[in-house]
């Protein structure tokens, strides 16, 4: 499975489509207020410049509904991008057509330049072959480095690959696959894996494959109160999938009898509101009636905490309360700073709890976060992903 990546391939003087992810947020006054995709993009970049091919990036941003919509244009990417390579980004003024084409021919050896938003045209996210063939004409070779869209089998993601060979991975998309792949193929053990998070149903896929593979899981979040009641405790007004039910049950069960440890909270945080500034501290087997679980007690955490020490590798992925409450939000930051403690190697896919490790100021202490929440969800339940499936593998180079 392993695919080419810009190391193995020659560039110099080579036109080179990038597709990055460059969807960053921005505020009320068009300003970007967090510009890890852009700065996650860097190493790629960096590389094509030192070998001097001809860079040619190109991002989705936002929602224009398939129109030019200058209120999704990546002007200010493209300012924020010139800044930190110093080194002018032209943006073009669109993604395909006579005059990008013109542009991209003159390019001059290290230059880069961004394509204005691939979204501005429907045929994008119809993975439309025509539109795909049109911005293969813009380079002699593909790359993707936006392991956040690799999921969708869009034509800058997918179709393009059709036309445009090699199709190589990016750095990020390269260390994405490594990390992420390594956790599944060939793990360190023992493997604990925590998952949280709001809901049982988006992630049974990822349950049931994790089972397989890891020694331990500990579960959290809203997530674990579908457990909790599948083992017959009161959660009270607690969010729960009660069609879920039963198969919390089998799960807790097929894990025991695969000699897996299943940890669950054993206290939590209580309140009568997800929204109220304080909470309760409880045992699980104390839940009120009339309250809610908004988050894990002190005893749970340090419990996990100690999981987590005894782990060799550990994947985290979901909050473990209502952690955009800062309320809420304690037990989250305790399974970050115990991650953080580890000594491990520690992967953390999933946007929620990238958010919390980066805001607890523990980021640079992960071995490995994410940049695709929905991505590596997927990859995690063993999906093929559109982005990566269309790269050039290694055995098949030239073909
Ligand atoms: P997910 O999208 O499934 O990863 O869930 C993330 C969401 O789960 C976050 O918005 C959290 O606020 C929410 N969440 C975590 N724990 C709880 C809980 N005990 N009750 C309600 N929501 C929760």
């Amino acid at each position: 499975m392993a695919k080419l990546s810009i190391k193995d391939i020659a560039v110099a003087g080579k036109r080179v489509l990038v597709r990055v992810d460059f969807n960053v947020p921005l505020d009320e006054m068009g300003r970007i207020t967090d510009d890890t995709r852009i700065r996650a993009a860097l190493p790629t970049i960096l590389h094509l410049r030192e070998k001097k091919a001809k860079v040619v990036l190109a991002s989705h941003f936002g929602r224009p509904s398939g129109k030019r919509d200058l209120r999704y244009s990546l002007a200010p990417v493209a300012a924020r991008l010139s800044s930190l390579l110093g080194q002018e980004v032209r943006l073009l003024p669109d993604c395909i057509g006579e005059e990008v084409l013109a542009a991209t021919l003159r390019l001059a050896d290290g230059e880069v330049v961004l394509l204005e938003n691939l979204r501005f045209h429907a045929q994008e996210e119809k993975n439309d072959l025509a539109f795909a063939a049109e911005l293969a004409k813009l380079a002699e070779i593909y790359v993707n480095d936006a392991f956040g869209a690799a999921h969708r089998a869009h034509a800058s993601v997918s179709g393009v690959t059709q036309f445009l060979k090699p199709a190589v991975a990016g750095l990020l998309m390269q260390k994405e696959l490594d990390f992420l792949g390594g956790v599944l193929e060939n793990p360190r053990r023992p493997f604990l894996a925590i998952l949280g998070g709001a809901k049982v149903s988006d992630k049974i896929k990822v349950i049931e494959q994790l089972l397989t593979r890891v020694d331990s899981l500990i579960i959290g979040g809203g997530m674990a109160n579908t457990f909790l009641k599948a083992k017959g405790y009161e959660i009270g007004k607690s969010l729960v999938e009660s069609e879920r039910l039963e198969l919390a049950a089998e799960l807790l069960d097929m894990a025991e009898r695969a000699h897996i440890s299943i940890y669950l909270p054993e206290d939590v945080v209580v309140a009568d509101a997800i929204s109220d500034d304080s909470g309760t501290i409880v045992a699980v087997a104390d839940i009120p009636p009339d309250k809610m679980i908004v988050d894990i007690g002190p005893r749970s955490a340090e419990q996990f905490a100690k999981v987590v020490l005894a782990a060799r590798l550990v994947l985290w992925n979901g909050p473990m309360g209502v952690f955009e409450n800062p309320a809420f939000a304690v037990g989250t930051f305790d399974v970050a700073e115990a991650l953080a403690g580890s000594g491990a190697v520690t992967v953390v896919g999933g946007g929620d709890s990238a958010a919390a490790v980066e805001q607890a100021g523990l980021a640079e202490k992960m071995t490995h976060i994410s940049t695709g929440g929905g991505a590596s969800l997927e990859f995690l339940e063993g999906k093929v992903l559109p982005g990566v499936a269309a790269l050039t593998e290694k055995a098949g180079r030239g073909e």
